[in-house]
């Protein structure tokens, strides 16, 4: 996608705060942070939001989450635990449409959020 932010972060034409990168996907602390820790776990592959994916993305479904799990623990929010939030459309607050993993940690997580 030629104007997607994320793609551009992907592919390094943007420059983000990158705390991890692997051929599938990368992973940089959000610029508006909500909580002490906040970072953004994404696809490099362009998928808009949840309801574009397929069964052919399971696999890397799972690598999402190993890699959001692989994090917090590096990030020393695991043990007191954190959030992970996908934001859908526009009642779900998505302002980036490229499929994005919000973690957050660091601070007690309200519910529900406003
Ligand atoms: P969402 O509202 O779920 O689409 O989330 C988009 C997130 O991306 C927001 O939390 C923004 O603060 C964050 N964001 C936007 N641009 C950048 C950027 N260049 N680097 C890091 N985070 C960004
Ligand atoms: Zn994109």
């Amino acid at each position: 996608m030629a104007d997607c932010i994320f793609c551009k972060i992907a592919v390094k034409e943007i420059p983000a705060d990158l705390i991890y990168e692997d051929e599938n996907l990368v992973a940089f602390n959000d610029i508006n942070p909500q909580a002490p820790v906040h970072f953004l776990v994404v696809p490099k592959k362009h998928i808009v939001n949840l309801l574009e994916l397929g069964p052919a993305d399971a696999g890397l479904l799972a690598q999402v989450h190993r890699v959001i799990v692989s994090l917090a623990r590096k990030r020393g929010i695991a043990d007191a635990g954190f959030r992970v939030v996908i934001n859908t459309k526009e009642n779900g607050g998505q302002t980036v449409p490229h499929l994005h993993f919000h973690v957050l940690g660091g601070r007690f997580m309200d519910w529900p959020p406003g």
